[in-house]
This record gives C-alpha cells, structure tokens and sequence, in this order.
C-alpha cells in the first residue's frame, strides 16, 4: 500500500481586541504592540492608554477616527474602521 503523505497546514489566528461604539471600531493586535506608546501620545483625544507595557481604550467615545494611531505605529498593531 502506497504512502500518501500528508500536508499539515497549521493556521495562526492572531488574538485581536477590539473595542467599538456606534460609530468607529479599534482593533489591537496585542502581540504585535512593543509597547512604544507612540499611538498614546499622537493621539489627540486621549483614547489610548498603557496596561502591562500593551495599548489600552481608554476611552473609544472620543475617539474620531483620524487614524494618527493606525497611520503611524510601526508595528501594524493598531486598526481603526469607522463605522457610518
Ligand atoms: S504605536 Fe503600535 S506598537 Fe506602539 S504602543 Fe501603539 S499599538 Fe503598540
Ligand atoms: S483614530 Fe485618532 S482619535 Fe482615534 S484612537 Fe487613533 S489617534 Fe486617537
């Protein structure tokens, strides 16, 4: 009997947070974010905040969704949808 070899696919899904309202939707990829804090401090609302070295909404009412985060965090860790 022949041997058929198997091909494992392993998929990764990556741990994604998010925190939304009626009107925009943050995304964080927490093992992407090194924790830099660039994203906390362009943010000109303070959504964003730190917990354990890792992004955090703070507070996603204030949020309005000019993308400064998503735009400039080096590590694609961030994502911002508005919503219509
Ligand atoms: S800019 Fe990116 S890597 Fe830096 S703290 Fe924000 S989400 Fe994390
Ligand atoms: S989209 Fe703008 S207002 Fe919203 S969290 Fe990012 S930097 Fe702050």
């Amino acid at each position: 009997m022949a041997m058929v070899a198997k091909e494992t696919t392993v998929e990764k899904v990556e741990k994604i947070e998010a925190t939304e309202n009626e009107k925009v939707k943050i995304s964080i990829i927490p093992r992407f974010c090194k924790g830099c804090e660039i994203c906390v401090k362009l943010c000109p609302t303070k959504v964003l905040g730190m917990e354990m070295f890792l992004v955090k909404v703070i507070d996603i009412d204030k949020c309005t969704a000019c993308m400064a985060c998503e735009l400039r965090c080096p590590d694609f860790a961030i994502f911002v949808e508005k919503k219509k």
